[in-house]
Parts: C-alpha cells; sequence; structure tokens
C-alpha cells in the first residue's frame, strides 16, 4: 500500500506508541486522585503540557487539552463569540476555505446573531494582512483563519495577520492542524491568542488535541463537570494519548527540518509528473504551500472514480469533493479558489509523509496518469469535448 492521504491522518511514530503504552500499562490512575498513583498520573499529564507549550512557544498554563482539532476550534470560536458579545461585539472575520469545524461553528453564531464575514481567498489560495485590516469593525470580536489549508496546502502570512489583529485589539485564533510538527510555529513570535492542534496529524494518536489560549483571553467551557483543564474542559484526561501527543509533536518538531527537506523534492516531483498530464492544473499556490501536499484538477473525471481506480492499485489519496458522503458539492476550498464545478469535481489530493518515498512518488505519477486516460477515454463529454463540440476549461 502506498499510503498518500497524511492530510486526513497519519500514522502513528514508533516514539507516539512507544510513549503511549507504558502510561497504559502501569501509569493508569486519575489524575485527580489525591494518593501518590493519581499524582504519578499528574504528573505525567503536567510534564506532557509543559512539553508541548515549548514546542509552541507558549506557557504552560496556556495548554487546553481537547479531543482534538474539531473541539478546540469550537471552544476558540465560541468563547470568542460570548467575550464579544457580552461587549455588544458581534463581528467575526474568517474566510471561505476553512475546514468545516470553523465553519460550521461560525454558521451556529449567525443563528444567534452573529454577523460572519468570510473573506475572499482568490486564486492563490490565501488572505492577505490587508484584507484582514480592511475588514476589521469596532465591533469585531474575532478574526479566525486557518494557518495553512487541509486541502490545497496553502500557507497563510499568519505572523502578519496576527500583527494586524494586535494592533486592533481583535482576538486572533488561527486552526494550525495542518501546519503544527510540519511548519515552524510560534505563538509569540506570530502574534497568536488562539490556535488549534491535532495530534493524529503528526503521527500521534486519533482523538487528543490542543487549544492555546494566550493568558488573560477569556474562556468558555464546552464541556460542563469537574474541575479538569482548570475548570475549561471537564471530564478525565486521556494521559496515555496526551503523553503520545507530546511525544510525537517534539519528535515532528526536532525533525521538522529533515522531514521538509526530504518532503519538498517529492512534493515537486510530484507536481511536475501530474503537469504532464494534459488538461490538469495544480490547484493553489505552488510556493507557499506545506512541503506534503498535492492538489491537482484533471479536467473530465470524476474524482472518486479516481480514486476508487488508485485504490485497486493499492494507492490511497483523497478528493476534494465529497459524493462519497452522500452529497454532490465539490469542494467547498475548490469552489472558493475559483474553480468551476465541473472542474472541482475531478479533484486529487496526496498529502505525503516523511515515510514516502521517491519510488512511491514515481508508482503514484505513473497510475494517475493511466487511469485518467483510461477514465477520459470511457467519458462521452471528454470525446464531444476532443471533438470540439463542448470547450475545455483548463488550458492543455
Ligand atoms: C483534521 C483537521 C481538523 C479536525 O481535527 P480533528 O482532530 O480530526 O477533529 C480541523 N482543521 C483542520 C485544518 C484539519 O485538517
Amino acid at each position: 500500500m502506498i499510503y498518500a492521504d497524511n492530510a486526513a491522518t497519519t500514522k502513528m511514530s514508533q516514539v507516539a506508541l512507544d510513549a503511549m503504552i507504558p502510561i497504559l500499562e502501569s501509569n493508569w490512575g486519575n489524575a485527580s486522585s489525591l494518593y501518590s498513583f493519581g499524582q504519578q498520573a499528574k504528573d505525567a499529564l503536567e510534564d506532557a503540557r509543559q512539553r508541548i507549550a515549548v514546542c509552541l512557544g507558549a506557557q504552560p498554563r496556556e495548554i487546553i487539552f481537547t479531543s482534538g482539532g474539531s473541539e478546540a476550534d469550537n471552544q476558540a470560536i465560541v468563547s470568542a463569540a460570548r467575550a464579544g458579545a457580552r461587549k455588544g461585539k458581534k463581528h467575526i472575520i474568517s474566510s471561505a476555505f476553512e475546514h468545516h469545524a470553523v465553519l460550521h461553528a461560525l454558521k451556529a453564531l449567525e443563528q444567534q446573531g452573529f454577523e460572519v464575514q468570510l473573506l475572499d481567498v482568490g486564486e492563490a489560495g490565501t488572505v492577505t494582512p490587508d484584507q484582514v485590516e480592511a475588514a476589521i469593525r469596532p465591533d469585531t470580536c474575532l478574526v479566525t483563519l486557518m494557518f495553512a489549508n487541509n486541502e490545497i496546502g496553502t500557507i497563510l502570512p499568519i505572523a502578519q495577520i496576527g500583527e494586524v489583529c494586535k494592533a486592533h485589539k481583535v482576538p486572533f485564533h488561527t486552526d494550525a492542524v495542518q501546519a503544527v510538527g510540519h511548519i515552524p510555529v510560534d505563538v509569540v513570535a506570530q502574534n497568536i491568542d488562539m490556535l488549534s492542534l491535532s495530534a493524529h496529524k503528526f503521527h500521534g494518536p486519533k482523538g487528543i488535541g490542543v487549544l492555546y489560549v494566550r493568558k488573560g483571553m477569556p474562556l468558555t467551557s464546552l464541556i460542563e463537570g469537574g474541575a479538569q483543564e482548570r475548570g475549561k474542559r471537564a471530564g478525565t484526561e486521556n494521559i496515555a494519548e496526551i503523553v503520545s501527543m507530546a511525544a510525537a509533536l517534539e519528535d515532528a518538531c526536532a525533525n521538522m527540518e529533515r522531514n521538509a527537506n526530504h518532503l519538498i523534492p517529492l512534493r515537486n516531483r510530484l507536481i511536475e509528473g501530474l503537469s504532464s498530464i494534459p488538461y490538469s492544473a495544480l490547484n493553489g499556490d505552488a510556493e507557499h504551500r506545506l512541503p506534503g501536499n498535492v492538489n491537482f484538477c484533471f479536467e473530465g473525471i470524476e474524482g472518486e472514480s479516481l480514486l476508487l481506480l488508485l485504490d485497486d492499485k493499492g494507492i490511497c489519496a483523497s478528493s476534494g469533493s465529497a459524493c462519497t458522503s452522500g452529497s454532490l458539492d465539490p469542494s467547498h476550498v475548490l469552489l472558493a479558489i475559483g474553480r468551476p464545478h465541473e472542474v472541482a469535481h475531478g479533484s486529487l489530493r496526496l498529502s505525503l509523509s516523511e515515510y514516502n518515498t521517491a519510488e512511491e512518488v514515481e508508482q503514484i505519477i505513473a497510475a494517475v496518469t493511466e487511469v485518467v486516460e483510461y477514465l477520459r477515454g470511457m467519458s462521452p463529454l471528454w470525446k464531444a469535448k476532443c471533438a470540439g463540440k463542448v470547450p475545455f476549461v483548463l488550458p492543455e
């Protein structure tokens, strides 16, 4: 099997697995218990919090453990909205190509009377600090923009956007789920007030993540109960996964440069190889891009058929379009960067990790080239285009 869907989830690293097992076997106490066995669990929890804080440039008390990226996004957005509403501020700035965890949380707030302004991301798939500055109003209570996009891999100028928010005293949250562990993240240097991350996107376990909240920022709990996480997130802590996440993050940060040096040539070769397929186009900016992300549109095919045929060849990839989940809507991200519906349906995302090899990349290029040609050969629409009866959308 060739696994090229690391933006969806990643394989756990050996260090992450090795960190988890001893906790499950012998340090499985409840961190809230007063006897020393419970306190040993508490020590492991606080040690993990400290190590994660160091990786982000944060203070340990600014780290809240959550069930993952989605929960962290929801808590950040709801917290800023509640704090804003108390001061009569109900305007929120975000973008059209955020993850659904952000977009759907914002939609819920809209129904509660908040005004959500989604900035355009243009053809390159980014947001500029000037766009943010122009959108900020006296009643803006939150700017939430992703650090890097999960579909097209584009990286936003987060430090500069953070600077604009800071100058206007508007809280700034970033969904950094695709960035943390892959590109440098420093909450202080990059002027970030709140940040979401998720362990399973950097070779840690699923179901665990972090919300970083700058000291002094108001925080609302989504889950009421015990006093865990300083009363901001109730529920017995998942210490095995938290410790495993800390190990995975330290490993990812320590090897970030080496991994990028391995990945960037693979990514560029994949882009070069797939570009030679006629009527294809790379989605998103070629330069400001995650080291492992490749996303293409191929005119005249359906992404789902492409995925199924690649699966037959042992290749795991992803398509932007959501037909598999019962909807025929193409990816909101591809529509946001201006791809027409027809072309957005023929998209393919390949997201590499440090476990991928140059040989696998060559196999992917050969397989995708063959499958695209095969599917086009079966398509009446494609034949009509080739006969000049229907115009092509993408340039040859
Ligand atoms: C995966 C992902 C999420 C969701 O994280 P979970 O831990 O799976 O809930 C949120 N935002 C982005 C950008 C993601 O890639």
